[in-house]
């Protein structure tokens, strides 16, 4: 029908979350989209309806909704082909009595006539209309250039060099008890300290003598009624979480082992290079034996691998057994992101390395690598300067990125390997 060729377009620069993130239904999406420099989130409010006219108003009235609590702004695709339906009033009218900006979007716009007949859109009172052919490409980037414009007038929010945590896992999983167990009744002792989206707040506290953020999305949300809503809301909001966050706790249920859902959210992490520290709660309803915990180590890398260099700790936020632990481990994890190893240190170690075991030719042709230097950036990135990058392959990718971690700690921090021409 066009909005998912779109979504896909939006998102193309970037794999989309889509579909592997439980709980996104098959119409509804998430993606992550880049433009001009720019980073955004592209949501797909969900699907097409079936059903009585009423049934059809009220789903329509409700992604509507969602999209207008969600977002910042919103796309409002129409379809030139069909004209102005009762539905694109609907919408209109729910959308001209707000003030978040919309783009009214006229999509299969494949050639002039059609442009011509787009201007009917005018009259749905939302302003400029941004033609596009979704299947062509036609008008995507004078979009993608609107779109981005609202975000470049944001100023950037100063970041405090203060460690910013965000507790994310599967519902019921024991995250706003661990948060209580961590911080009790003097929640919001400190200050409150506006976040970089709306609807989060990012909350200061000085507590075990640490100084630290917790990003709390939970607890500002609507009253979903429908399971799919409570489920979908749940993992924006834990997309929102891990995006604002430096380092995440991840919540297991030791009883319930580890599910799809799990991996696709340690996923997520991963993916926003955030760092991440385990936390297999529940603990004190596990039988244990002296191997309890190894085994469940195991387990957990065998399902999260090929980024196992996580800590694991097994923690119950009803005795609060291990919850000042998991606090100083997130704050190591967090100088471990930050770290920056001298490039002399890093040359001397790793080119030894190299030497020891080179990667192999490719096509009769050496591959040299002849230098090595850790970016100034966010997370740990590392730059081989060689000449051949492209003949570099994973496997020897790997034994690089293990030989990182085997010297220098990076525990519990996704880090990146750049290959360039030198
Ligand atoms: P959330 O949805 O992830 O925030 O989970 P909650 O913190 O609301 O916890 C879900 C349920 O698990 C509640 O009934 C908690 O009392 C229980 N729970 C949470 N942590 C623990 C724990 O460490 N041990 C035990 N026995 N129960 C827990």
């Amino acid at each position: 029908m066009g909005k998912s060729t779109l979504f896909n377009r939006l998102t193309e620069t970037r794999k989309a979350i889509v579909n592997e993130t439980a709980g996104v239904t098959r119409d509804r999406q998430y993606g992550k989209s880049f433009w001009n420099g720019i980073d955004f989130s592209v949501i797909d409010t969900g699907g097409y309806v079936v059903g009585s006219d009423d049934l059809f108003e009220d789903e329509i009235r409700k992604q509507v909704h969602l999209a207008l609590e969600e977002a910042d702004q919103i796309l409002f695709l129409v379809d030139v082909k069909t004209g102005i339906t009762e539905m694109d009033e609907i919408v209109a009218h729910i959308l001209r009595q707000q003030d978040k900006k919309v783009l009214l979007v006229v999509n299969k716009v494949d050639n002039h006539k059609l442009r011509l007949d787009a201007a009917e859109f005018y009259s749905l009172g939302l302003g400029e209309i941004y033609c596009i052919s979704s299947t062509n490409g036609s008008g995507t980037g004078d979009l993608l250039d609107e779109v981005v414009e609202l975000f470049k007038d944001k100023p950037q929010e100063e970041e405090l060099d203060i460690p910013k945590f965000a507790i994310v896992g599967r519902p019921n999983v024991g995250k706003s008890s661990t948060v209580n167990a961590l911080l009790g009744e003097e929640r919001h002792i400190v200050t409150d300290i506006s976040g970089t989206t709306r609807d989060s707040i990012h909350t200061r506290y000085n507590k075990f003598g640490h100084d630290f953020i917790m990003i709390d999305t939970a607890g500002l949300r609507k009253k979903a009624k429908v399971k799919e809503d409570i489920e979908f809301y749940s993992v924006l909001r834990s997309v929102r979480a891990i995006e604002e966050s430096d380092v995440c706790l991840m919540i297991l249920d030791a009883e319930r082992g580890i599910e799809a859902q799990d991996v696709s959210i340690f996923h997520l992490i991963e993916r926003n290079k955030k760092g991440v520290v385990v936390l297999v709660n529940k603990w004190d309803l596990i039988e244990k034996d002296t191997h309890s915990t190894k085994k469940y180590t195991e387990t957990i890398k065998e399902r999260f691998a090929p980024f196992i260099d996580i800590p694991v700790l097994f923690t119950s936020a009803t005795t609060r057994q291990r919850i000042i632990k998991a606090l100083e481990e997130a704050i190591h994890v967090y100088e471990n992101r930050k770290k920056r190893i001298a490039t002399s240190q890093l040359n001397d170690y790793l080119l030894e390395a190299i030497e020891a075991y080179p990667p192999p030719a490719w096509k009769g042709k050496y591959i040299k690598i002849k230098y090595v230097t850790q970016l100034h950036s966010q997370t740990p990135t590392f730059a081989f300067y060689c000449n051949l990058p492209q003949y570099i392959k994973d496997p020897y990718k790997r034994y690089l990125e293990n030989k990182i971690r085997e010297r220098f700690d990076f525990t519990g921090v996704p880090i990146q390997l750049y290959f360039r021409k030198k």
